[in-house]
């Protein structure tokens, strides 16, 4: 069993023996034992079961009759200090000052009183925050849960489209399916604004990927000030670029480019925004969860829509559509893959409406399973 105060008082002494040392820094998360609301901290390693009152209330109980509960609202795509400071004010109002945020942007306020959850939920709808994302896979009834995504033109350097607007435009879209467990299975929604990837949409059943389809421009000027040449040369993973000492910049191969905008992450003098070659990709069918099905990586199914703020129809259309159509015709707890692979990708498009192009044919043959490891799943044989 794992000893909490043991493992807390062990790392106080770790940080007290580094600033003895004089050599302190802040850098890294504290410890998060110091944040765990005191019926947590008292059951852990000692939870005995959990129940889902209603879409967006979980209740968890400990072996000794303890229980907590958990009301989980959406949060905004771009939350500001105010609005982070409303969630703490109804944290101190219902929760003792205790909530946490999910890995896919909801915020979780942690209740021990029960009388307190209606209440709260009456707050956070008055405030424009709606409740829900939850499922009850023992029942069969699965809500939509808020979307995993990255950062887009608000702060990084490389994405073809936005993130929070597109994402804020197609949730205002699903918003039915977070607020009620009316879903046959868990549907995870995920944008990544460029081809890097750092939102999960390789893993998730309905996915948006910002797409370039035009190679990087070579500012000369721009290159000699900010860029080192052998750096920005090996950024490229198609061997691409060529440097070219004498001019002291570079030139690009654009046969071998493959739009990845890697070396403009080395190199600012390589922009390769396009607003009318840029967009959206939509891949499907993702998943991590080795229930049932292997997990699969997701493939594409509409290879480009352009970009169209500021609330992006096309992208919107054709989640929507897709996530519908499965919903009215999956088995329970059939996940987007399970449901394509059992009636076959022909019946997938003719179903969904979407066309079929020459850009769509899947080659890529590295499965989970076969990859690095048999041991990448659970689901494997010898
Ligand atoms: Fe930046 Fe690309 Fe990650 Fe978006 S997906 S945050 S553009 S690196
Ligand atoms: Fe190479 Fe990618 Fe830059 Fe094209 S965009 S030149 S493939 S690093």
């Amino acid at each position: 069993m794992v000893d909490l105060d043991q493992r807390l008082n062990d790392w106080k002494e770790f940080i007290a023996k580094r600033k003895e040392k004089d050599y302190f820094s802040d850098f890294g998360p504290p410890h998060y034992a110091n944040f765990l609301p005191p019926v947590i901290k008292k059951n852990y390693g000692k939870w005995k079961y959990h129940e889902i009152l209603k879409c967006g209330v979980l209740k968890h109980v400990a072996e000794n009759g303890d229980a907590i509960y958990s009301v989980r609202a959406a949060s905004p795509r771009l939350l500001s200090i105010y609005t982070l400071r409303e969630f703490c004010d109804l944290a101190d109002k219902y929760c003792d000052g205790f909530l946490r945020f999910t890995s896919r942007n909801n915020v979780e306020f942690l209740i021990t009183d029960e009388s307190n959850i209606d209440p709260l939920i009456n707050d956070l709808k008055a405030m424009g925050f709606p409740v829900g994302g939850t499922h009850d896979a023992t029942a069969g009834k699965y809500a939509l849960s808020n979307m995993v995504h990255t950062q887009g033109w608000v702060h990084c350097h490389t994405p073809a489209i936005d993130a929070s607007g597109i994402v804020k435009a197609v949730m205002d879209e699903l918003f039915e399916y977070f607020e009620e467990m009316k879903l046959p299975a868990l549907c995870r929604l995920a944008l990544a604004c460029c081809a890097n990837m750092c939102g999960a949409v390789h893993a998730s059943d309905i996915s948006i990927v910002g797409i370039h389809r035009t190679p990087p421009l070579v500012d000369d000027d721009g290159v000699r000030r900010m860029c080192e040449l052998p750096t920005t040369v090996a950024s490229c993973p198609n061997a691409a670029i060529k440097a070219k000492p004498k001019e002291k910049t570079v030139e690009v191969n654009v046969e071998k480019c493959m739009f990845c905008g890697n070396c403009y992450t080395m190199c600012p003098g390589m922009p390769l925004f396009d607003p009318e070659n840029d967009g959206a990709a939509i891949m499907v069918g993702g998943k991590l969860s080795n229930a049932r099905h292997l997990p699969t990586l997701s493939k594409v199914v509409v290879p480009w829509i352009p970009n169209e703020p500021p609330r992006w129809p096309g992208v919107v259309d054709v989640v929507k559509k897709i996530l519908e159509t499965w919903a009215s015709e999956a088995r329970k707890h059939e996940r987007l893959i399970e449901w394509a692979e059992r009636i076959g990708w022909e019946k997938f498009f003719e179903k969904t409406g979407l066309e079929f192009t020459q850009h769509l044919i899947d080659d890529y043959r590295v499965t989970p399973y076969q990859y690095t490891s048999y041991r990448a799943t659970t689901q494997f044989r010898w």
